[in-house]
């Protein structure tokens, strides 16, 4: 299972793709990717290999956006099928969210999430951790990362994850317990990945996230690295 992302000037679509090629080695059952022009959010994903969701996406998606998040899933809850696949909506379809690990007590919080009105589509769950993200946010009238970072003290369970916020197409954000993450640091351009091997051929400067962080990475500006189990918020 691997992730990837990017976002800055040039288009997503061929430097996630790649980067998610170059992380098959480490097994997977299906694919995705969600891509944002700062106006569309554009989604596909399949069961099978990254060859499978290209054909799809060449007749799916338009290939268009400068930010760009994809996902090879290694299935912990619900069978590989094409609606389990990442990437993950939240119920308002604002948020977008890949993921790889497991949310131990997802079933717990997505009674709580049912009982105020969120529906699902997939058996994943990971779909539980974004609606726990867009509730925390709405409740709590909260940004992006400090919603991720709340709703991570909500949790139990490993991840890496990176989410966007159709509001927010400047910014991803990204946070590691357990499973691998680097973010590759280039000129007005960041990338993100399991290894450094989808990056590797734009750039040598490489964070490796420690467990319990979150970076919020914003285009043309920096990133902030955070500790998820801080008091001091994002
Ligand atoms: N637990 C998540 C799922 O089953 C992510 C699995 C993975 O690491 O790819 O969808």
């Amino acid at each position: 299972c691997g992730i990837v992302g990017y976002i800055g000037h040039r288009e997503a679509y061929p430097i996630v793709i790649n980067g998610l090629r170059r992380l098959e080695y480490r097994g997977y059952d299906s694919a995705g990717i969600a891509l944002y022009d700062g106006k569309n959010i554009q989604l596909s994903k399949t069961k099978g290999k990254v060859a499978d969701l290209e054909k799809r996406a060449d007749s799916e998606i338009s290939k268009k956006g400068s930010l760009g998040i994809g996902h090879t899933r290694w299935a912990t809850h619900g069978v590989p099928n094409d609606v389990n696949s990442h990437p993950h909506y939240s119920n308002s379809g604002n948020l977008v969210i890949i993921h790889n690990g497991i949310i131990e007590n997802y079933s717990s919080i997505k009674t709580e999430l049912i009982n105020r009105g969120y529906t699902f589509k997939s058996d994943t769950d990971t779909e539980v951790l974004v609606n726990l993200i867009e509730e925390v946010k709405k409740k709590q009238d909260v940004k992006l990362g400090k919603a991720v970072q709340i709703a991570l003290n909500e949790v139990v369970g490993a991840y890496a994850i990176a989410v966007f916020d159709k509001n927010k197409p400047d910014e991803i954000v990204v946070a590691k317990l357990g499973s691998p993450l680097a973010i590759g640091v280039g000129d007005d351009e960041f990338f993100i990945a399991s290894d450094a091997s989808p990056f590797i051929e734009f750039t040598n400067n490489a964070i490796y996230l420690e467990d319990e962080e979150m970076a919020i990475i914003r285009r043309g500006r920096d990133i902030k690295i955070r500790q998820i189990k801080s008091d001091k918020l994002v």
